[in-house]
């Protein structure tokens, strides 16, 4: 038992096997990804952040129903709404404090009209409280940024839906 432990200990064999697995790990398949350089797939059902969507001709989905502020858990959504010149119904303010939100999706669920979703987006973090407070203009501008990203994903889950 002695000479063996003497053995191992003279013959370096801890040093060796460590470097072995070192080794072992340093040419296999890398686990880790260089973000924000690299980014991994998304799921088609990611939450991230909201966005109001437009239809093709730039006429805004939302038509005010206000199942989304009525659903919403953390009553982070605030609507206000008055019919148009045309009668058709219009939000004159869509709200949402983001750091209410716990990005269930119980908003973009309630929709009839797929206008309120949560997009791809995640890199969002801001230094203060009010940017996170979202008015109807951001949320649009978040539609039209994402609209090929957010029609891609609602494609591949919609014969899960
Ligand atoms: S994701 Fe959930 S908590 Fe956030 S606004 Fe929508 S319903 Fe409210
Ligand atoms: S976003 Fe959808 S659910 Fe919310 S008020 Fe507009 S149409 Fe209704």
């Amino acid at each position: 038992m002695r000479l063996d432990r003497f053995a191992r200990s003279f013959l370096l064999a801890e040093l060796v096997s460590g470097l072995g697995l070192t080794l072992k790990y340093f040419f296999g398949k890398k686990a880790t990804i260089m973000y924000p350089y690299e980014k991994l797939p998304l799921s088609p059902r990611f939450k991230g952040e909201h966005a109001l969507r437009r239809y093709a001709n730039g006429e805004e989905r939302c038509i005010a129903c206000k199942l989304c502020e009525a659903v919403c858990p953390a009553q982070a959504i605030t609507i206000e709404a008055e019919p148009r010149e045309d009668g058709s119904r219009r939000t004159t303010r869509y709200d949402i404090d983001m750091t209410k939100c716990i990005y269930c999706g119980m908003c973009e669920e309630a929709c009839p009209v797929d206008a309120i979703v949560e997009g791809p987006n995640f890199e969002f973090a801001t230094e203060t409280r009010e940017e996170l407070m979202y008015d109807k203009d951001r949320l649009l501008a978040n539609g039209d940024r994402w609209e090929a990203e957010i029609a891609k994903r609602l494609e591949l889950d919609a014969p899960y839906r």
